[in-house]
């Protein structure tokens, strides 16, 4: 490719609605344009790399034993009816009426298609177990599209659903996809982590994430994990020992329950100053609005609560942390003094952290303005559910050493499903006894562009993007310094044209702009290797440098050639 011919503009500026380095860098680099809020077009340079993301998901797929299908984006309302999501999805799911006022929707995910796909088709046990993906664009009318390809509305995921008649079968292609998957990443040029996580509107009970861990905060979930074992996952997921479960406000000496006045005192921190005892000796109480309705936690005042884990507690669909004024309405007292003292729980559904469990003669607020209550404890045991945000330096679950924290980017994630789709959609096999049995299910996603962005985000510089070479637009770029230099220009084109055969992807900077400029785009771009032919030509020396390393060295034109042969093609 020469550069003169390539479809790209590169830009002297980040664009300014974008807050991710690889948001930033996709635009300024001439990777992707954006047509509206979370939907970008793919560029030439954006669709080669996302067309050696997807050939490398396809070969082992494949050589995993999966087959490649294709489904529709548009689906009618009935499948999703049939399955229960419909009513489930939210607002992610984008619906619309065709012209004959049938209820549509864009796909946000297949589980319902390839269910009805299978169902029908595949009917006796011999023709189980199978594995079926597809590589296409998904619609989520994500709340907060941001970040670029990292959280976009339309983009590309592979999805893979597996059909069984028993668990072990299940069990036996999950393994087989998580060796898959850590392959394909590998392949990428991407060490990702593997962790136990929520399984979300997805549904089902095992599940787990493909991470890339980064340093920038553009990674959008925590991973807590343990250096002394195995022990990763998500936040949402995660669970620790405390240090302290035991707490007892009587070492501090509220050992007999009473009410006690605390004006202002409003805030874990200036109650625990106010009292002198610590924050994990207060009772908080935080009211959150799940589905219109209210639900009060309790949690001790050193946790905070994980919203995800308390949707999951509720089984519902959608929760935020209510107003100081619905706080007022439902439970007649203004936030900082609440409880669930003389609460009514048909009214508001109260739920207790388990970090409460170990919490004798605590403090809890009097649920009466500027009021608190010391020494206070259960008078029955509530049942307690685990809704809290592990903090780093709690304990291992598995092995009691302090777990630690750090950002991801889920590029992949792996479901067993069991048989959530296939019984209420009634797809059935016909087991050795002639039985009629719902399929048992998998499926296994991976974000395309999440991917490529996820790689940006891991790898870059001031300069730009430095691309794994397995999946950079093109290998190398060669650059003539002064096109005008007919010997330059000369020896530029033969390198050219000698790697091109060898079947190396290069691309040619022939165009009249300075070296200078040239020298920046190419870093922008972030080919893995530059070539560049300037005045040394005259000692038939060129210049071969590495992006990723920075390092250059001099070398004639076939010592380049070879380089890039060794490189490359080995
Ligand atoms: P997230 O928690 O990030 O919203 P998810 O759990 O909704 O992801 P899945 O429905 O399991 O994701 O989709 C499979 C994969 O598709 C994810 O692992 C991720 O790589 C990718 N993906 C999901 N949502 C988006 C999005 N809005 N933009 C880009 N990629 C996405
Ligand atoms: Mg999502």
């Amino acid at each position: 490719m020469r550069m003169s011919k390539l479809f790209v503009q590169t830009l002297r500026e980040f664009p300014n609605d974008a807050e991710a380095i690889s948001h930033k860098l996709l635009v300024r680099a001439g990777y992707i344009k954006k047509l509206t809020s979370g939907i970008y077009s793919y560029l030439p340079l954006m669709q080669r790399v996302l067309a050696k993301i997807s050939q490398i998901i396809r070969e082992e797929m494949n050589a995993a034993g999966a087959q490649e299908l294709l489904m529709p984006f548009v689906q009618p309302a009935e499948i999703w009816q049939k399955s229960g999501r419909w009513e489930v999805y939210g607002r992610e799911l984008a619906r619309f009426c065709d012209r004959h006022d049938n209820k549509m929707c864009l796909a946000p995910t297949h589980e319902e298609v390839i269910t009805s796909v299978v169902s029908g088709t595949f009917t006796s046990y011999k023709q189980l177990p199978i594995n079926l993906y597809q590589i296409q664009t998904k619609f989520r009318d994500e709340i907060r599209p941001r970040f670029g390809l990292l959280r976009g509305r339309e983009f590309i995921m592979k999805d893979a659903y597996s059909f069984h008649t028993s668990q072990e079968s299940l069990d036996e292609e999950y393994e087989n996809m998580a060796r898959a998957y850590k392959r394909i990443f590998e392949r990428c040029g991407l060490e990702t982590k593997m962790v136990q996580s929520d399984s979300g509107a997805i549904g089902g009970s095992v599940s787990h994430e493909f991470m890339v861990l980064t340093s920038t905060q553009t990674g959008e979930n925590d991973v807590f994990y343990c250096e002394n074992c195995d022990y990763s996952a998500n936040s949402n997921h995660a669970v620790s020992i405390l240090l302290n479960p035991q707490t007892n406000g009587a070492d501090y000496g509220y050992d007999k329950e009473q009410k006690l006045d605390t004006p202002n005192v409003k805030t874990i921190e200036q109650l625990s100053e106010f009292l002198k005892v610590p924050s994990s000796c207060i009772l908080k109480s935080v009211l959150y609005i799940a589905d219109s309705k209210p639900v009060l936690v309790m949690i001790r005042g050193d946790k905070e609560v994980e919203e995800t884990k308390l949707l999951n507690a509720l089984g519902a669909l959608e929760i935020r942390p209510a107003t100081s004024d619905e706080a007022y309405d439902y439970l007649g007292c203004e936030v900082g003094y609440l409880s669930f003292l003389g609460v009514d729980e048909n009214k508001v559904k109260i739920i207790c952290d388990k970090s409460a469990q170990g919490m004798k003669n605590f403090v809890i607020g009097a649920n009466e303005p500027h009021k608190h209550i010391v020494g206070y404890n259960f008078t029955k045991t509530p049942d307690f559910v685990d809704v809290s945000l592990v903090k780093e330096g709690e304990l291992c679950p598995c092995c009691n050493k302090p777990l630690k924290v750090t950002r991801g980017i889920e590029v992949g994630n792996i479901f067993q499903l069991g048989t959530k789709y296939s019984k209420p959609m009634n797809a059935t096999y016909t087991d050795e006894n002639g039985e009629e049995k719902p399929f048992i299910m998998g499926c296994y996603g991976i974000g395309v562009t999440r991917t490529a962005a996820a790689a940006i985000e891991r790898y870059h510089d001031d300069f730009g993007i430095i691309w794994p070479k397995e999946i950079a637009p093109y290998h190398v770029d060669v650059v003539p310094v002064n096109t005008e230099d007919s010997e330059q220009m000369g020896v530029a084109l033969e390198i050219y044209n000698k790697l091109l055969n060898a079947g190396i992807e290069v691309v040619l900077d022939d165009r009249a702009d300075r070296a200078g400029v040239k020298f920046k785009d190419s870093e922008l771009i972030g080919f893995p290797y530059r070539i560049t032919v300037g005045k040394t030509i005259k000692e038939g020396l060129v210049e071969f440098k590495c992006r990723k390393t920075g390092e250059v060295e001099k070398m004639t034109a076939d010592e380049a050639i070879e380089k890039c042969k060794t490189l490359l093609l080995s």
